[in-house]
């Protein structure tokens, strides 16, 4: 170990490692010194990631399935595309942190360090970054690690969860088809909240099917497993064995992270602000914006000049503003949105990637005084935060 690094990682979960073997990859860094840190290098929980993409992808020796053909349903209503561009793509996070991890290992100038981080201290020329066991200085620092009930305390930002528990199950005969996803299935009871479904298909006798809530609490553990047993039966399926589970809280913020970034310290990842605030999609926010960041480390170091924020942060507030004070109506907005608009358009939104002419028209799906109403509210913090 050194006593002094260029960089320190603070986080080797997704943002962190993706940013590493991007750091690895290019030549500019060759002389820099970085450490990771994290208070668990050998993750046991293995994530599932999604994520839509065009043509093929850059991490297509860790994809396990992708699909081309995608279904929306709610109560009365079910939209089932056959995609052109896109395709569903799943990543199971172990191997693909792993497999970062050991090509990184290979270099002399990455070193790695387990322990709990607990503190930063940022005086004019590094950063002390302390573990509870020791402590290291840098230049500078990249941090993943969230403390999600802190900004959930300090934000006047509305605030939702999506929380989810998934399982992933085995049928004896074959039922499922492989070749479609079902990424949202609002037709179950709502119970005053905005829930739904995935049923991602594997193989013809295995999928994962997931329930997911975007709520401002968390259920008790039985409630999610209750209401996957319901769904499991309503799709007629008597007998499964459980053969994975994943339970997971993402946070749905509009909350201005990037104000929590110094000169020196960059906070990335979830805990930078690149979750998609309403839909908690963040695989390839971190795909593209660490692209974007080792740009910028190698154009200029002061990290707080480094923006990511785009228009489509305005809609996530009203959107997330209104789920929040109305967390009914999710379903018929999402309803709305993919009965109005092609899906590929959707996506294309979903990713912060569309034009004014079709953000105008897919807005034009919600209902118009909800949310001008939300967009008055909101006036302040748009002018503030945008
Ligand atoms: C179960 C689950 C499934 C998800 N599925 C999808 C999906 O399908 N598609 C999608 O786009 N997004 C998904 N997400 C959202 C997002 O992509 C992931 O949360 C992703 O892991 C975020 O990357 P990150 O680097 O911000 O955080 P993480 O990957 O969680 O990395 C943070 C790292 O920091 C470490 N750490 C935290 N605090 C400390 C500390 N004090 N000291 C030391 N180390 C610390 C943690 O151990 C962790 O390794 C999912 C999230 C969860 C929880």
């Amino acid at each position: 170990m050194k006593e002094k690094y260029d960089y320190i990682i603070c986080g080797a979960g997704l943002s962190g490692l993706i940013l590493a073997s991007r750091i690895f990859d290019d030549r500019f860094f060759d002389d820099k010194n970085i450490l990771l840190i994290d208070k668990n290098l050998k993750s046991s929980v293995n994530k599932t990631w999604c994520f839509w993409e065009t043509g093929n992808s850059v991490w297509k020796d860790y994809i396990i399935k992708s699909w081309d053909t995608v279904i929306f349903k709610s109560k009365g209503f079910k939209k089932e595309k056959s995609l052109k561009n896109y395709s569903y793509k799943m990543i199971k996070s172990k191997f693909f942190l792993d497999s970062i991890i050991n090509k990184i290992k290979q270099a002399n100038n990455f070193d790695f360090f387990q322990d709990e981080i607990v503190d930063f201290f940022e005086s004019e020329n590094n950063v002390l970054v302390k573990t509870k066991s020791n402590q290291f200085l840098a230049n500078n620092v990249f941090n993943s690690c969230v403390d999600v009930d802190e900004i959930k305390s300090k934000t006047s930002y509305p605030f939702l969860l999506q929380h989810f528990l998934g399982w992933t199950i085995e049928t004896s005969e074959s039922f499922f088809n492989e070749k479609k996803a079902t990424i949202m299935d609002f037709s179950i009871d709502q119970k005053d909240e905005t829930r739904f479904f995935y049923v991602l298909p594997l193989s013809d006798k295995k999928a994962l099917i997931e329930f997911t809530v975007f709520s401002k609490d968390l259920l008790k553990k039985d409630e999610y497993e209750l209401e996957l047993k319901k769904y499991i039966k309503s799709l007629k399926i008597d007998k499964y064995k459980i053969v994975e589970d994943e339970f997971g809280v993402i946070p749905m913020t509009c909350y201005p992270f990037e104000r929590k970034n110094t000169s020196k310290i960059l906070n990335i990842g979830t805990a930078g602000g690149w979750t998609k605030p309403s839909s908690g999609y963040t695989f390839k926010f971190i795909e593209k914006n660490t692209i974007k960041l080792v740009a910028h480390i190698k154009k200029n170091t002061q990290f707080s000049n480094f923006k990511i924020k785009t228009r489509h942060w305005i809609y996530d507030l009203i959107f997330l503003d209104v789920l929040y004070k109305k967390n009914y109506l999710g379903s018929n907005l999402f309803t709305k949105m993919f009965s109005k608009n092609p899906m590929e358009k959707i996506f294309m939104f979903l990713d912060n990637e569309t034009s004014i002419i079709d953000e105008l028209k897919i807005t034009a799906s919600f209902p118009k005084r909800i949310f001008t109403n939300s967009l008055l509210n909101n006036i302040g913090k748009i002018i503030r935060g945008y």
